[in-house]
């Protein structure tokens, strides 16, 4: 091996190392990954499941599979890295007093961003109908993803994956514990994004602080609905190009809300949601928080029977108007455990969208004090859309409205607080 200035005693040395760290790293994350969400599961991660179905033993196996494959092509890569830092073709520096802990920090965070929008466009290229077979389809073979799935991919996708490390360190040199450290982080990012458990602190509201982080909602969509959701780390590309799941802050506001409301609710579930129902409906005459909303119907509203929560706000393209959409139902899935859908829609294609997210008030505008009309309320339970009129009262929202003008409802919504208070109270 006198081409690459190495002996073969070194290369005998170097193959196991690289493949041992690449194989190992996989094994050891994706299983610290499954073991905190078997320990963690009853106290609270089994609230935070994304998908109603479970991957099946078939997928797990088709998914370390692959996955120990990707494992090896990386670590044939890492090999001729290794044999291009000896000839000089790359630089990977070992002594830290050479540059310093800044431009160790620095390249760093550059590789990790640089890596971001490297992922997120080779990502995209490989949906191309031309390229996704080659490319993407193993991946996507696993629609509910598992930290198993973190390298499930294609020969083709691993190289793809990889090719970014040694085009970087080519232009930039790196050193070696932070390429080491690079490659921890990518996959610890991607064990997080297929666990199949909201791991991120996600509240009801999206975050200012850390909404620029991908959460596992975030990639579990992707895998729900390839269309969307390319990103890996950060949420900037898919926000800038119109890609992010339209439902995507709803769905990781449903877990959120999902995991609170679970942590109240101890007692038998059914006898629970009786009393609450009945309370709510008795529940006229409570003065909660509500109250000092006055006649603003923006924020949460239970529906009547608290079978769900709404969430109103302008809407997205008419500021002057509000919008409402379900935030959290008291019943996410349906008798056969499946999540609900739309499925009285009377648009064929609509039916099979998951109710959670779904906007069905639109467009009420504030005609006189207290009183909005002029928008419409889409009902999922006969699937019908009512015109009509709301208006706040005592801290209750009364809604009328009609359908064809023939079939007429009348609704009491109240906020959240103001039901939960009542039951408190009996
Ligand atoms: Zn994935
Ligand atoms: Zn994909």
């Amino acid at each position: 091996m006198s081409l690459f200035n190495v002996t073969w005693g070194e290369v005998a040395r170097a193959v196991p190392h690289i493949v041992g760290l690449e194989i190992g790293r996989y094994l050891v994350f994706a299983g610290l990954a499954s073991l905190i969400v078997r320990v963690f599961w009853k106290a609270g991660l089994g609230q935070r499941k994304i998908q109603a179905r479970t991957a099946r033993a078939a997928d797990l196996r088709r998914e370390i599979a692959t996955s120990l494959r990707s494992a090896l092509v990386f670590a044939t890569v890492g090999f001729c890295m290794f044999l291009a830092s000896r000839v000089g073709w790359l630089t990977i520096y070992d002594d830290f007093a050479v540059r310093g802990p800044v431009y160790f920090t620095v390249t760093l965070i550059l590789m990790i961003v640089a890596h971001d929008a490297w992922y997120y466009w080779t990502h995209r290229a490989m949906h191309h109908p031309r390229l996704f077979r080659a490319f993407h389809w193993t991946h996507h073979k696993s629609k509910t993803p598992t930290p198993w799935t973190s390298y499930a991919f294609d020969v083709p996708e691993a190289l793809v994956m990889v090719a970014f490390v040694p085009l970087w360190v080519a232009v930039v040199p790196m050193h070696d514990l932070a390429i080491f450290t690079f490659m921890t982080w990518q996959l610890v990012r991607n064990v997080a994004g297929h666990t199949g458990v909201e791991l991120s602190p996600v509240s009801g509201e999206p975050s200012r602080l850390f909404g620029w982080l991908n959460t596992t909602t975030h990639h579990d969509l992707h895998h729900q609905t390839p269309g969307s959701n390319f990103g890996l780390y950060f949420s900037w590309w898919d926000r800038l190009m119109g890609t992010e799941h339209p439902e995507y802050q709803a769905r990781v506001a449903e877990i959120a809300e999902r995991s609170r409301a679970r942590r109240k609710r101890t007692p038998g579930g059914a006898t629970i949601a009786a009393v609450l129902i009945l309370a709510a409906v008795g529940a006229s005459h409570v003065a909660g928080r509500a109250e000092a909303a006055g006649s603003n119907i923006a924020g949460r509203w239970a529906t009547q029977g608290f079978g769900s929560i709404v969430e109103f706000r302008p809407c997205t393209r008419r500021p002057d108007a509000m919008c409402g959409s379900i935030l959290w139902l008291w019943e996410p899935n349906d008798a056969a455990g499946r999540r609900r859908t739309d499925s009285r829609n009377p648009d064929r294609a609509l039916r099979s969208r998951p109710l959670v997210g779904v906007e069905i008030v639109r467009g009420l505008r504030e005609t006189a004090p207290g009183v909005w009309s002029e928008g419409s309320i889409y009902n999922p339970d006969d699937g019908r859309t009512y015109t009509g009129t709301v208006r706040v009262r005592g801290g209750k929202l009364e809604l009328r409205g009609c359908a064809l003008n023939l079939l007429c409802q009348t609704q009491t919504w109240r906020r959240p607080e103001a039901a939960l208070a009542a039951v408190r109270a009996l």
